[in-house]
């Protein structure tokens, strides 16, 4: 691997859809770091959004190295929410990556595999590439070989010279005209017919082509009439030391990106990838984005993965790290102990620890408000009322699912606007997990034989 592919995974990076959080656009913070009431998609956890801020401006600071996040609170109370805000605030280019602790355990990857993975998806890195691009006439064309010297449209001849020979070709006035007329940039590949003068782009390449000969001449350098050889612009490439792994790793392959069938990845891989990361970050050429990594339900975590994030943590390309749990004191998972959120006291040491509440019904209300905004739902006032008690009562998570399945309801009714009887229907017809716990013990007596 001498050369890092990066270009496959350029489209791939910031692909948006409408998920659960999508709503999330930061964490709703004036300059003073307040938390607004409802802002940038947030609702309401007032104190929780006013620590994840002041982590915030740690965080840009530069003091929050070693250290992590903990934010404990019961299910639906926006953990991941405010994880996923504290990755919008830091920037558009910050990468958010989550795991939830059960997930670890799979069967097709080792547990510190899995979580490596996670955590280069939470590392981004951002990568300057200068292009040459050139507007204006083309008015002399040098062949891609050192050794040979320019080439000059103008007076219609093409000249190969080598230390050995010297070959003209007559471009004739079709040429000419083409060579003028085609936008062509330096490291473009072109192709010239030299009996019909036609001209067929064949793709950029700034490595000489070995294939020279076979491919016919290729254009390295357009001068423009003012003499000026080459215009310089950076670009800058966003991607994920992940993606920058899975593109490498021979046996995957970029398309493993959208499947998320990964697999493992050699330790050379990675480590090649770090030494090359490393070598662009000497000269210049890139820079290294921390992001967020968010791992949910962390107390299902067990002691060796516990003792990875300690590792990890150290780090200096570590993302900041946010774990959440729902569980007070419990087992850590490994050994017989027990500990607050089942995690390890030394890991413990290092966490910032949030806590957040669960919602009123206003705040439920104002939710709901904008997950209709989101999926684009016109719902009726008695509708939403139904729906924010439906939230109350079951989940707020129930009640943002009931949004999409009572607006197909009215659209299978040809509605526009979702009614009290959508909310209805849909919530007869999906369960909560109240009721349908309910029902299973209810009717267990049945089922064993
Ligand atoms: P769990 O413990 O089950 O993982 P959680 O605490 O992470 O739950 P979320 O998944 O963040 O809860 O919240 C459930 C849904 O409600 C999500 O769609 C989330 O975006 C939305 N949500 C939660 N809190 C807020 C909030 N304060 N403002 C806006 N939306 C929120």
């Amino acid at each position: 691997m001498t050369e890092l592919k990066l270009s496959e995974s350029r489209d791939l990076t910031r692909i948006e859809r409408v998920g659960a959080h999508s709503h999330i656009r930061g964490l709703g913070l004036d300059s003073s770091l307040e938390p607004r009431a409802v802002s940038e998609g947030m609702v309401g956890q007032i104190p929780a959004r006013k620590a994840a801020g002041v982590i915030l401006q740690m965080i840009k600071d530069g003091k929050i190295a070693g250290r992590a996040v903990l934010i404990a609170g019961q299910p639906g109370t926006g953990k991941t929410a405010i994880a996923m805000g504290m990755a919008k605030s830091l920037g558009l280019e910050t990468p958010f990556a989550m795991i939830a602790g059960s997930e670890l355990f799979s069967l097709e990857m080792s547990k510190t595999e899995a979580l490596t993975q996670a955590f280069r998806k939470a590392i981004g890195v951002r990568i300057k590439e200068e292009t040459e691009v050139i507007e204006g006439e083309v008015v002399e064309v040098q062949i891609d070989r050192p050794a040979m010297a320019g080439a000059a449209a103008k007076t219609g001849k093409l000249t190969l010279k080598t230390t050995e020979m010297e070959t003209v070709y007559d471009l004739g006035s079709k040429m000419i005209e083409a060579l003028g007329k085609e936008k062509v940039s330096s490291g473009d590949v072109i192709a010239i017919d030299k009996a019909s003068g036609k001209i067929t782009k064949l793709g950029r390449s700034f490595s000489r082509s070995r294939d020279f000969d076979a491919m016919g001449p290729q254009v390295k350098f357009v001068q423009c009439p003012d003499g000026e050889l080459q215009k310089r612009k950076e670009v800058v490439h966003c991607v994920t030391l992940h993606e920058i792994d899975v593109i490498n790793s021979r046996t995957q392959g970029f398309l493993a990106l959208f499947t998320g069938d990964t697999g493992e990845i050699r330790a050379e891989v990675r480590e090649q990838i770090d030494t090359k990361v490393a070598e662009w970050r000497e000269e210049g050429k890139a820079e290294i984005v921390p992001g967020v990594l968010f791992i949910d339900e962390v107390h299902m975590l067990d002691i060796e993965c516990f003792s990875f994030l300690n590792r990890a943590l150290e780090n200096e390309m570590a993302p900041i790290l946010v774990v959440a749990t729902n569980r007070g004191i419990t087992t850590i998972r490994g050994t017989n102990y027990k500990s607050p959120h089942g995690i390890p006291i030394d890991l413990l040491d290092r966490l910032l620890i949030i806590s957040t509440q669960p919602y009123t019904e206003d705040e439920i209300r104002k939710i709901l408000d904008i997950r209709c905004q989101e999926e684009d739902v016109e719902m009726n006032e008695g509708a939403k009322h139904l729906l924010t008690k439906i939230g109350a009562e079951t989940s707020l998570r129930y009640a943002i699912h009931l949004i999409t399945s009572a607006a197909l309801a009215c659209q299978k009714r040809k509605g526009k606007v979702v009614e009290l009887d959508d909310i209805n229907r849909v919530y007869n017809l999906f369960l909560d997990v109240k009721r349908s716990t309910q029902y299973l013990m209810e009717y267990q007596s049945q089922y064993m034989f």
